[in-house]
């Protein structure tokens, strides 16, 4: 999957959203009686807390800004709650937006305290100017801003409700810069203000909802600490070990290993030799059939399930050749060129490098059944491409 649709991943957060929506307004789910004053409360301070230990900035921010309107709403802080709910919503739909573009970092700093400080003045401001300037109110429908402003949208819009619209816009755009669970959570919540702020839904369900979406996006976080490899985005050797508990009855592993990867990062430092482990994960995931795991340091194994051992050795062998005439762009700074043997001069300003791999097969067979004894001959393999050269695709036999 091409980097800018990782998204897609955290697809089943809106999922969330929608089925609990559905839930509320479909009559034979009743779960109104789920909903009560204080569980919002209780779901919010649980994220708050989660995310404050995660150091999930973004996450903290979002439950605190739901936090502060839903109590504020049902303690009746806000004065004409009914007819200003909408706006406060929308506001902060605009700040889900501004906190899902900053990066996650610890709220007890000078970065949490600006964040924090600003939220405080943001309320506090607007409450007074809608308090101390009750007409001001009257802005806000969009038909009475000026034809020339608005003439092209149509009139049945509030500005609340173009502000939702455009947040949400705003938030999914992001999604491609940041993608992840967090960035897709408080998309997923910009959603729900989208929805609160255009279908009225009660307070108690926006203050649930949002704090679910949170939880979730931060156990979506915390299970891709755990089961993807942060640098290349693959999954993690432990995710291999469990895909190895259930690994079905045909099924084939290839051991990936990068040649000379040591050298390349003496000659041009551990940034381009992260960018080469970037490039291969992304050039295995995308020309192999299987699920590719980063297995250590410069290898990587590929899970292929399937018996057609023939066709495997195929397309590794395609996906071998695709590396090796991959071109590697690297920008002309530093010590990117010093003395790069096996490096080419390509267009102005930069410089290529060609990378080569080595993969050992080997296929479940009879007389190989147990998945460690599959895993070691797909390492005797590998050793096997290894001392013919490199470059090659070695089967065990
Ligand atoms: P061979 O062709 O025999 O595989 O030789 P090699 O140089 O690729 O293998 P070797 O095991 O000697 O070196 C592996 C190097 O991979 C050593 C280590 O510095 C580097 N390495 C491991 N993990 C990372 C990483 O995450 N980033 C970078 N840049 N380098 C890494
Ligand atoms: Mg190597
Ligand atoms: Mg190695």
């Amino acid at each position: 999957m091409p980097s800018y649709l990782q998204w897609l991943r955290f697809i089943w957060l809106p999922g969330i959203l929608l089925a609990l929506l559905a839930a509320q307004y479909l009559p034979w789910i009743d779960l109104t009686s789920l909903y009560s004053v204080q569980l919002p409360v209780l779901l919010l301070v649980m994220a708050l807390m989660l995310s404050l230990g995660f150091r999930s900035s973004r996450v903290a921010l979002a439950s605190l800004l739901i936090m502060l309107i839903y109590v504020a709403a049902v303690l009746q802080f806000l004065p004409n709650l009914n007819t200003d709910l909408p706006l406060y919503l929308s506001i902060a739909a605009v700040n889900l937006v501004l906190f899902a573009c900053s990066r996650d970092r610890s709220l007890f700093s000078f970065f949490g305290f600006l964040w924090l400080s600003g939220l405080i003045a943001e309320s506090v401001g607007l409450a007074m100017l809608l308090e101390c300037c009750a007409p001001l109110r009257m802005i806000f429908p969009l038909e009475t801003l000026p034809e020339w402003l608005v003439g092209f949208l149509p009139r049945i819009f509030s500005l609340p409700q173009l502000v939702s619209c455009v947040s949400a816009v705003g938030a999914f755009a992001l999604l491609f810069l940041y993608p992840g669970p967090t960035a897709m959570g408080l998309f997923s919540c910009n959603l729900l203000l989208l929805f609160a702020v255009w279908i009225n839904l009660p307070v108690e369900f926006i203050g649930t909802v949002a704090a679910v979406l949170l939880l979730t996006s931060l156990l979506g976080a915390s299970y891709e600490l755990a089961f993807r490899d942060e640098l290349t985005g693959v999954r993690s050797r432990r995710a291999f070990r469990y895909q190895m508990l259930t690994p079905g009855r045909h099924y084939s592993i290839a051991m990936v290993d990068i040649d000379y990867f040591k050298k390349l990062n003496d000659r041009h430092g551990h940034q381009v030799g992260d960018q080469a482990l970037r490039m291969v994960a992304a050039q295995i995931s995308r020309h192999t059939r299987g699920t590719v795991f980063r297995y250590g340091g410069e290898e990587f194994v590929i899970f292929i399930p399937g018996r057609n051992g023939i066709e495997k050795e195929i397309l590794l062998e395609a996906l071998r050749e695709k590396i090796a005439h991959y071109p590697m762009c690297l920008r002309a700074s530093g010590r990117l060129f010093n003395g790069s043997a096996g490096s080419s001069r390509g267009k102005e300003g930069t410089r290529q490098v060609r990378i080569t791999v080595s993969i050992g097969v080997a296929h479940r067979h009879k007389s190989l059944k147990s998945s460690d004894g599959i895993l070691k001959a797909a390492d005797q393999a590998l050793y096997k491409a290894k001392r013919n050269g490199r470059n090659c695709l070695r089967v065990h036999a």
